[in-house]
Order: structure tokens, then C-alpha cells, then sequence
């Protein structure tokens, strides 16, 4: 947090640094990001990405989209459109803060996208299949991710019954975990826990942490077993069929 001198803030610990939250999915052939924050472009130098097929958005909340300029390097070295999956409200959101992308005469050297509209139905990108889950912000509808037995959420603090049926039999979770303290839109880290039980799941990470969660290692050990707290830069590899 800037200006911030907590112990987590001050922390020596890598795992206490954390950016804002993202994943990189990768097959064989298909590389595809869900959401773009504003620390993209440190998260793509970071980890070397060469390669970037897609982009998927959750939900239009600027620590979300803000990166979304920084894939023109992808454009540049691919020569093609990066592909950009999102829902109506996302649609809405960057539309209006990247209006230069839309423009019918375009400037040199900004952003190229083929956007596709999403709902609640499964999609494609390369040879991903990808089945959205609808959960909730609040009020804020917005989609969580499964990628065969991985299932990846975020900003949500309510999920219908019907959507969880579609996160049951995931063997890895991801799900937003704030802190310990009550929040208007995020599952707390107890909510978080309850949700991984109820819903049986053998492998569980918490993302979207506040600095007010607590030290990475304090807060590892009073997890259960099969939960973890993730970090920048974890790398799962996804069970097959
Ligand atoms: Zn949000
Ligand atoms: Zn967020």
C-alpha cells in the first residue's frame, strides 16, 4: 500500500510483495491472461512473456482492466489483434477508457483487439475451453473462470448455488481472500475457507490479499492443510482429465 508502514509493508518477505491480481493461463498452444491490472506490464517483464494469444476480463474495476495499453507489444511482436473476451459492463468500461482503441481512424503504435462479448456461456480461445462463472461483487456481477479441473475467482462475495455447481469437481481453487475483517464486496478469508469446504475442493489458493490480511507466513499456519496463500509469481500446473 503506498505511503504505508505496516509490518506487512515493510516486509522482507518477497511473498509479502504482492501486485495486483492476475493470472496467465498456458496450453500447448494458447496463452491467455484474465484481466489486465495496472501492473501488467511488470508481471509480463517479470515472468518473460513471449507470447500472448487473449485476454479474458472478470469484472471493469480499474486494478482489473488499467494495463490493457501495454499489450501492444504483443501486437507488435505477433503482427496480429490480441483477442479480448469480456461481458456487457466490462464492454461498457473499455469503451470508454480506451475510447483510442475503438476510433475509426487509428493512430499508430496503439492497442489492436478483436473484442468478443461474453455471457455465462463456455467459450474457446485457441484450445482453452473456458467455462465463465457468474458470481458476485455486491451488486457487481462478475465472472470467475474454470479451466478444466482449475477454477479461477475473483472479487466476489456471493456465489448462487447454480454457479457453484459449475466450480464443484474443480480440483484446484483460486478465490479472492481480503482480509480477516468484514468487506462490503470481497469473501473474508473465513468466508473464503467455508466456501473451499462447502464446496469439497482438494487444492485451495487465496489471491486478491490485502496488506491487512496479515504476514504470509503467520497467516500460512493457521491454514488447513490443503489451502494455501497464493504469491506473485506461483506457478500450478493443471490436473489433467
Ligand atoms: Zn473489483
Ligand atoms: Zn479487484
Amino acid at each position: 500500500m503506498i505511503g504505508c508502514d505496516c509490518a506487512i509493508c515493510s516486509s522482507e518477505n518477497e511473498k509479502d510483495k504482492r501486485l495486483r491480481s492476475s493470472i496467465l493461463v498456458k496450453s500447448k498452444n494458447t496463452s491467455l491472461v484474465v484481466d489486465t491490472t495496472p501492473d501488467f506490464r511488470t508481471q509480463m517483464l517479470r515472468e518473460n512473456v513471449k507470447k500472448l494469444d487473449a485476454v479474458i476480463f472478470t469484472h471493469p474495476h480499474k486494478d482489473h482492466i488499467a494495463g490493457l495499453d501495454d499489450i501492444k507489444a504483443y501486437n507488435f511482436f505477433q503482427q496480429k489483434p490480441v483477442e479480448v473476451y469480456a461481458n456487457t459492463l466490462t464492454e461498457e468500461a473499455l469503451l470508454r477508457d480506451f475510447y483510442y482503441i475503438f476510433t475509426e481512424k487509428k493512430y499508430p503504435g496503439i492497442p489492436e483487439i478483436n473484442l468478443h462479448l461474453i455471457s455465462d456461456k463456455p467459450f474457446m480461445v485457441g484450445d482453452i475451453p473456458v467455462i465463465p462463472i457468474l458470481v458476485y461483487h455486491l451488486k457487481m456481477p462478475v465472472l470467475g473462470f474454470r479451466f478444466g479441473k482449475f477454477t479461477y475467482i475473483t472479487d466476489a462475495n456471493r456465489i448462487e448455488e447454480v454457479e457453484k455447481e459449475k466450480i464443484k469437481g474443480s480440483e484446484i481453487l483460486v478465490v479472492n481472500a481480503l482480509r480477516k475483517k468484514e468487506h462490503i464486496s470481497h469473501f473474508t478469508l473465513h468466508e473464503a475457507i467455508e466456501l473451499v469446504e462447502e464446496l469439497r475442493i482438494p487444492i485451495a489458493y487465496f489471491t486478491h490479499i490485502s496488506h491487512q490480511l496479515g504476514l504470509h507466513d503467520d497467516i500460512t499456519n493457521e491454514l488447513p492443510a490443503n489451502m494455501h496463500l497464493a504469491y506473485d509469481g506461483l506457478q500450478i500446473t493443471i490436473p489433467g482429465e
